[in-house]
């Protein structure tokens, strides 16, 4: 049985982690669940599942909840702010965190986890394109486990099950492209956020999505795969297959290609990182190779000219250090304002560009630590806020 801390609960991915608690309660027992703000679908996951604790950071939403638990006679313990989130991902009583806050928010509880001696089941890939270089080695140190969730890294991850490290050439990250595949610059300049929030294939938070629309989601995939697989970011391709039926393939020194295949549904990669190293039982719809819709995959590169977010994710993931750091940090900042409707849609690749220009210098030779990765997303969100607010329409 494992015991899950599940932060960022109430978002898509926290939800998913929950039905695939729901399917099996004998396997599972939740102990934390937390989010930012949204504390009346926290309510609703406290009476179902009776967590020890739970965290809303916004403290005075979180004073509410725990007035409406207390009437009702539960006694789940209600946390409050960033340190709440701590305690919660710390818990003696849990084995296994469950990262799925969205954004840089979710390093600094991941960070304390794994000093704690918990496994992380991670789908915030944002933890690893800041803070990889920490992280990654204190895993190791602590000898705890990390499991993928997001669900191209869960396909390498089960490709390489029983595989030799040193076996493997490349790795291919399939994208489906997202919903401005195909598209021009000139075309680009004009989508709007409607546009941008409907994905083809994919149901999935705000953040993601937008990230999505600019590929700049396959750009921290890149970064998240050299992490999880200590593989160099020129060694790992992407490969728009706009059906999202192939996970991602690897190829071994011996030419032999690797797939995972499934439907785009994320409880799988749940299931497959909370059940390690032994199976679930299925709960999304089977494969089937002879579903009409499935039997004609398709392959095209990326057009990196049009979606130029991947190049500087290459470029950043070469550098390492800081700049992947600055580079997310203001790729958030931009997501965000997008998102408010501040700035259009080639603003956020503007944005994101000028930041990574500017605190180059700024970066370049400090040490990496927990407090100079914290240090490098202030600055650069600052910086692009700043840069926000010179283009902001509103
Ligand atoms: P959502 O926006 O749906 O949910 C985000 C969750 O994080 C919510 O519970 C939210 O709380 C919480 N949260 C947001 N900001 C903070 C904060 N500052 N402190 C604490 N909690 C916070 O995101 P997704 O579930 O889509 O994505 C979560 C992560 O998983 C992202 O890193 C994403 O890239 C990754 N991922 C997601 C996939 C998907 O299919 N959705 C696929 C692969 C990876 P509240 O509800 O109160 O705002
Ligand atoms: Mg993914």
């Amino acid at each position: 049985m494992r015991r899950l801390s599940i932060l960022g609960s109430t978002g898509s991915i926290g939800k998913q982690t929950l039905e695939v608690v729901r399917n099996a309660p004998e396997d599972f027992m939740v102990e934390a669940l937390t989010c930012n703000s949204d504390a009346d679908t926290l309510y609703s996951q406290v009476i179902e599942f009776r967590p020890k604790v739970c965290c809303v950071v916004d403290e005075k939403k979180a004073a509410e909840l725990s007035s409406r638990l207390k009437n009702e006679g539960i006694d789940t313990e209600v946390l409050s702010g960033r340190e709440g989130n701590i305690t919660a991902a710390t818990l003696d009583s849990c084995d296994t965190l469950v990262g799925a806050i969205v954004g840089f928010a979710g390093l600094e509880p991941v960070y304390h986890a794994v000093l704690s001696g918990k496994d992380i089941a991670l789908a915030n890939k944002e933890t690893l394109v800041a803070g990889g270089d920490i992280i990654m080695p204190l895993i190791r140190e602590k000898g705890v486990k990390m499991l993928p969730i997001d669900s191209e890294h869960s396909a390498i991850w089960q490709c390489l099950k029983g595989e030799k490290r040193d076996d493997l050439d490349r790795i291919m990250i399939t994208a489906s492209g997202g919903p401005f595949r195909g598209m021009t610059r000139d075309k680009l300049e004009n989508v709007t956020r409607e546009n941008a929030l409907q994905h083809p294939t994919w149901n999935m938070g705000g953040k993601i999505t937008i990230d999505s629309s600019t590929m700049m989601n396959k750009g921290l995939e890149i970064i998240e795969a050299h992490h999880l697989f200590g593989i160099s970011v020129d060694n790992i391709d992407v490969v728009i297959h706009p059906q999202s039926v192939i996970h991602s393939m690897i190829k071994m020194k011996d030419g032999s290609v690797l797939a995972q295949m499934g439907r785009p549904s994320m409880i799988l990669p749940i299931e497959v990182a909370l059940y390690y190293p032994e199976r679930g039982t299925a709960i999304v719809e089977e494969f089937d190779p002879f579903d009409a819709a499935l039997s004609n995959l398709t392959f095209e590169r990326c057009d990196t000219d049009v979606f130029r977010l991947v190049g500087l994710a290459y470029e950043a993931g070469r550098r390492g250090g800081l700049v992947p750091t600055v580079m997310n940090a203001a790729n958030e900042s931009a997501v965000r304002a997008f998102l408010a409707g501040r700035i259009g849609f080639l603003d956020i690749e503007r944005t994101v560009f000028e930041t990574v220009e500017k605190m180059d210098a700024v970066i370049g030779n400090t040490e990496l630590t927990i407090d100079s990765v914290e240090q490098a997303d202030t600055d650069a969100r600052a910086y692009a806020d700043e840069l926000i607010d010179g283009k902001s329409c509103s």
